[in-house]
C-alpha cells in the first residue's frame, strides 16, 4: 500500500516537474486497484475482467479487430479522479488510454498493452452557458447527450455526425460536422478546454491560456492531454428540409457530376449540406451498390427546393422529402442516431479515409466496382462507402496557421472511405477487410492531383505523418516540439501518435 504522499497532486495552471518513476509491472491490476481506491472519490469505479461490466466497457465500434489491451478499467467520477489515476500512471509507467465515445478505429490503438483504460463517460455532463452562446460539455459526453441537453435550450454545437460517437473525439483532430460549412468545424468553435497532462497537472487552454496546447488540441488533441471538459460556441437550432435520393449505378457519372459542380466554394450556400452512400440494398438490387445522396437545408423547403431541383432532373428511382425536421430529429432520419447500423459496436469497422479536391469519375467508377465486389460477399454485405462533402465555406475562412488543423483539412471538400463492417474475429477476415479498404482508398487517391491526405479521425494508422498532420514541414516541428513540452514521455501516444 502506498501512502497518500506518493501521490501528490501537482499544482493547477503550471507545468509541475515530473518526479521519479518506479517502474510497475502493468499486469498487477489488484495492486493499482488496491492502491488507487482510497485516493479515488466513492462514485469513481474500478473494473476487473471478472466483472460483468467489463465486457461492455471494452466493447468498441471496430472490436475485436481494434482490441487495446487492458488489466484494469477506471471510471472517474470528478476531474480530480482523472487527475489521480494520471498522475499513478505516470508515476509508475502504467500505459493507460482515454475512452469516451469508444469509436475510434486506428490500428495504432493496438499497441496499447496491459494498462488502464481510463473511462470518461460518467463525466458526460452538458449544459447551455447563461449568456447563451457557449455550452460547456463534459469529456465524455456524447453527440446525443451534448445534442438533447442543448436542444432543450434551443441550442446547438458543432458536433460529429453520430449520435453515439463522442463530442470531443472528433473534436481533437479537426471535427467534421453537418453544420461546418455554415460554423467550421468543431475545433473552430472551441472556446477552452481544462486539460489534464501525462504528469497530471491540470490546465486551463484557451486563446488566452496555454495558447500552444489550445492550438494543438485543436487537430493533434488526442495526443495532448486528457480533457475532462470543454466550452464551445453554441448557436440557435432551425429545421431542416432533407431530400434522400436513390439512384441506380448508371447514374454515377451524373450524379457525382452534379456533386462536383454544387460543391463550389463560390456559389454553394452555407446552408447546404450534400453527401453521398453507396450501400447494398439487397430489396432494390443485390448485385449493385445503390447510390443513396441526400440534401440536406437548413430552412423551409421553399428555399431549399432550388438546391434539390437538379438532383431530381437526374432522375432518381426513390426519393422521400421531409420538411420542418428538427434538429434531434435529423439525426433519425439520416440513420445516424444511437440505435442505427452505425453506432453498432463489436462489428469490426475498417476505414480507410481519403480526402480529395473533386470527384474524379473514372476512378470514383472503379472504386465503386471494387466496393461491390466486397459487399456481393455476405459477410461485408452491411458496409458503407461515405462520400461526403459537407462543405468548406466557413472552414476555409479560418487562417490555417490559428490551429493544428491542417491546411489540407480546410482546402479538400471530399471526405469519403469504404467503410467496412463484419462480425467475428477470424485474422484471414480481418485481413480481406483492410486489404478491400485500403484498395478503394489507393485506387481514389490515384485520380487526385493533391498530396494524399487522411483526416486523422479516419486514418487506418499505417499512414505517414504528413498524410495525417500536413505537408507543412514547419506545423510538423512545431507540434513534436509541443510534444516533448506537454507529454515528454509520449503516454497519449495510442491515437494517431505524433511520434
Ligand atoms: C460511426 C462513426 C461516426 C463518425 N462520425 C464522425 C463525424 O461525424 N465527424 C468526425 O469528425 N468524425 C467522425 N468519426 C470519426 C471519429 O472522430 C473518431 O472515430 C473518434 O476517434 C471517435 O471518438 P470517440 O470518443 O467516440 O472514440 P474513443 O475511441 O473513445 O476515442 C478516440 C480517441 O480519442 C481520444 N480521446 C477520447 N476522449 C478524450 C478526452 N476526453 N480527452 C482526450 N482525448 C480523448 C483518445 O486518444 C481515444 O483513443 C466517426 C466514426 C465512427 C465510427
Amino acid at each position: 500500500m502506498l501512502f497518500p504522499s506518493l501521490f501528490p497532486f501537482l499544482v493547477s495552471g503550471a507545468l509541475a516537474s515530473v518526479t521519479s518513476h518506479v517502474a510497475r509491472d502493468p499486469l498487477d491490476s489488484q495492486r493499482t486497484a488496491t492502491e488507487l481506491r482510497p485516493q479515488l472519490s466513492p462514485q469513481t469505479t474500478i473494473v476487473f475482467p471478472s466483472d460483468l461490466e467489463w465486457d461492455p466497457l471494452t466493447a468498441r465500434g471496430s472490436s475485436p479487430r481494434i482490441d487495446p489491451g487492458y488489466s484494469v478499467i477506471v471510471e472517474p467520477a470528478t476531474e480530480q479522479d482523472v487527475r489521480t489515476v494520471v498522475i499513478y500512471a505516470h508515476k509508475y509507467n502504467v500505459p493507460f488510454l482515454v475512452v469516451s465515445g469508444s469509436h475510434g478505429s486506428t490500428k495504432t490503438l493496438n499497441k496499447m498493452k496491459g494498462g488502464i483504460q481510463i473511462n470518461l463517460r460518467k463525466l458526460n455532463n452538458a449544459t447551455v452557458d447563461p449568456s447563451g452562446n457557449t455550452a460547456t460539455i463534459g469529456g465524455g459526453a456524447l453527440m446525443v447527450e451534448a445534442a438533447k441537453a442543448l436542444f432543450a435550450k434551443g441550442k446547438q454545437a458543432v458536433t460529429g455526425i453520430c449520435e453515439c460517437v463522442s463530442v470531443i473525439g472528433p473534436l481533437l483532430g479537426g471535427g467534421h460536422s453537418l453544420l461546418q460549412n455554415q460554423y467550421g468545424f468543431a475545433s473552430d468553435n472551441l472556446v477552452s478546454a481544462r486539460v489534464v497532462l501525462a504528469n497530471g497537472t491540470l490546465v486551463d487552454a484557451s486563446n488566452t491560456k496555454n495558447t500552444d496546447l489550445f492550438w494543438a488540441l485543436r487537430g493533434a488533441g488526442h495526443n495532448f492531454g486528457v480533457v475532462t471538459s470543454f466550452q464551445v460556441k453554441a448557436y440557435d437550432v432551425h429545421t431542416w428540409t432533407v431530400y434522400q435520393f436513390q439512384f441506380k449505378q448508371d447514374k454515377l457519372e451524373q450524379l457525382y457530376t452534379l456533386v462536383n459542380q454544387v460543391d463550389n466554394l463560390a456559389t454553394r450556400p452555407s446552408k447546404l449540406f450534400i453527401t453521398g452512400v453507396f450501400a447494398r440494398i439487397d430489396a432494390i438490387d443485390a448485385a449493385n451498390a445503390t447510390l443513396i445522396y441526400t440534401v440536406s437545408f437548413e430552412g423551409p423547403k421553399s428555399e431549399a427546393e432550388q438546391y434539390a431541383a437538379p438532383f431530381k432532373a437526374l432522375n432518381p428511382f426513390g426519393l422521400t422529402e421531409t420538411e420542418n425536421v428538427p434538429m434531434d430529429e435529423y439525426y433519425i432520419l439520416s440513420g445516424n442516431d444511437i440505435n442505427s447500423g452505425v453506432c453498432r459496436k463489436d462489428h469490426n469497422l475498417a476505414f480507410a479515409g481519403t480526402s480529395l479536391p473533386k470527384w474524379d469519375l473514372p476512378t470514383l467508377r472503379e472504386a465503386y466496382v471494387a466496393f461491390n465486389k466486397v459487399v456481393r460477399d455476405p459477410k461485408f454485405a452491411t458496409s458503407a462507402f461515405l462520400l461526403e462533402n459537407y462543405g468548406n465555406k466557413a472552414v476555409s475562412q479560418v487562417d490555417p496557421a490559428s490551429t493544428a488543423v491542417t491546411a489540407e483539412e480546410r482546402t479538400l471538400p471530399i471526405l469519403t472511405t469504404a467503410a467496412v463492417w463484419y462480425e467475428g474475429n477470424d485474422p484471414k477476415t480481418h485481413l480481406q477487410a483492410t486489404t478491400a479498404v485500403n484498395n478503394i482508398r489507393d485506387i481514389l487517391f490515384r485520380g487526385s492531383k493533391s498530396p494524399k491526405h487522411t483526416y486523422v479521425n479516419y486514418a487506418t494508422g499505417d499512414e505517414p505523418l504528413p498524410q495525417l498532420y500536413g505537408q507543412d514541414q514547419a506545423r510538423l516541428a512545431k507540434l513534436k516540439a509541443l510534444k516533448k513540452v506537454y507529454d515528454p514521455k509520449n503516454e497519449f501516444g495510442f491515437y494517431s501518435p505524433l511520434v
